[in-house]
């Protein structure tokens, strides 16, 4: 492992093929993955990570912008790339020059969409209880409308489910597939329509569809089976012995209660570590053992309390997320500490610490 790295982001691709293969042991019939590789695959390297898929055999990628679909289309991934928020009249031309599908928010947005004269692709979203993108599922007139129009061309369909409520999702999945069939009946022919995510994939997978959208499935968590795919490390970059009273970090927010060693980590908020993890929050992990964070998280370094592991050294690998010794903190381990979830903690992980695959 490079010696002189600051803070680095390891991908275990061998777990990202377990994770595929289990995931694919739990499609209904006739479902295929459709992997999210929004935010730069949750924070693991979008052209790394669909690179990969690709060569497993996934055939069809989602994303949150038409920049993000068209930077994946730069790297060499082919098959369908769905974007799922909302397109702007500016991208347009960029979705059109790199066979992007796009997602038609609602009747308003299919006619921004069409009025580009661009024969672009959709997918109609359709609100079936979460009210955020989509017509609503009743409103089978206006989907209709947006199947309808000259300059588009509807391949798909789709809700998303917003619970992981059995009996709600039921109720979700129905209004959805009323809608589906009623439509078809009126002679739209979308050749694709779509329920699932990681979520509703692990627990109801009856729920069927063409595609299960699946994001943090993949990335390894969500079931017992699934093996997270990146750790997140950083350096030890000096090693300090502060006497009983004194302070230390921002504001001299940790006071050594005894005579304390202090590690001094290269990685910071900036890096991605929420700044909720300071004093005591979070631990991180090094030789095995977890040092809880000392004060506040700086932009670039965190302190963290090294008394109990007196064999650190300046260099020496600490792990934020994954694993050390018999020990492993996982992004789900750092969410709860921050009061937040393992997507948020994952995604914000920018571009500084760099990728490297195992
Ligand atoms: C992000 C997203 C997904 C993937 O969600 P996971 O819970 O990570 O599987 C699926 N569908 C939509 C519409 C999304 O925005």
């Amino acid at each position: 492992m490079g010696a002189e790295r600051r803070a680095w982001i390891e991908i275990d691709l061998k777990a990202l093929e377990k994770n595929v293969r289990f995931l694919r042991s739990r499609l209904p019939a006739g479902c295929r993955l459709m992997a999210a590789v929004k935010a730069g695959a949750y924070g693991h390297g979008a052209p790394l990570i669909a690179g990969a898929l690709q060569r497993l055999g996934v055939q069809a990628f989602c994303v949150a912008t038409a920049e993000e679909g068209a930077a994946l289309r730069k790297s060499g991934v082919r098959g369908e790339i769905l974007v799922l928020g909302y397109t702007g009249r500016e991208s347009l031309a960029l979705a059109a020059e790199n066979d992007l599908l796009l997602t038609a928010a609602d009747l308003e947005h299919a006619r921004l969409l069409n009025s580009a004269g661009l024969r672009l692709r959709v997918h109609l979203a359709v609100d079936t209880g979460m009210r955020r993108l989509g017509e609503p599922a009743e409103a089978l007139d206006r989907l209709e409308a947006a199947c309808r129009l000259e300059n588009l061309r509807p391949e798909g369909i789709f809700t998303h489910l917003c619970t992981e409520d059995g009996d709600f999702c039921r109720e979700q999945a129905g209004r959805f597939w009323r809608a589906v069939d009623a439509l078809r009946r009126r002679g739209c022919a979308f050749e694709k329509a779509h329920l699932l995510s990681s979520s509703s994939l692990l627990r109801f997978p009856e729920l069927g569809g063409d595609y299960a959208r699946t994001g943090l499935a993949l990335y390894g968590y969500g079931a017992p089976e699934l093996k997270p795919v990146l750790s997140l490390k950083a350096r030890v970059a000096a090693v300090k012995t502060l006497k009983k009273g004194e302070g230390a970090g921002y504001g001299l927010c940790f006071q050594a209660k005894r005579e304390t060693r202090l590690a001094v980590l290269s990685i910071g908020y900036a890096d991605g570590l929420p700044r909720q993890l300071s004093c005591g929050r979070g631990s991180v992990l090094l030789h095995g053992r977890a040092a809880p964070i000392a004060g506040l998280l700086c932009m670039d370094q965190t302190l963290v309390d090294v008394t109990d592991i007196p064999q650190v050294r300046p260099g020496d690998e600490a792990v934020l997320i994954g694993r050390s010794g018999a020990l492993r903190q996982s992004a789900e381990d750092l969410a709860r500490a921050a009061g937040t979830i393992p997507n948020e903690i994952l995604s914000r992980l920018g571009s500084r610490p760099e990728r490297t695959v195992l």
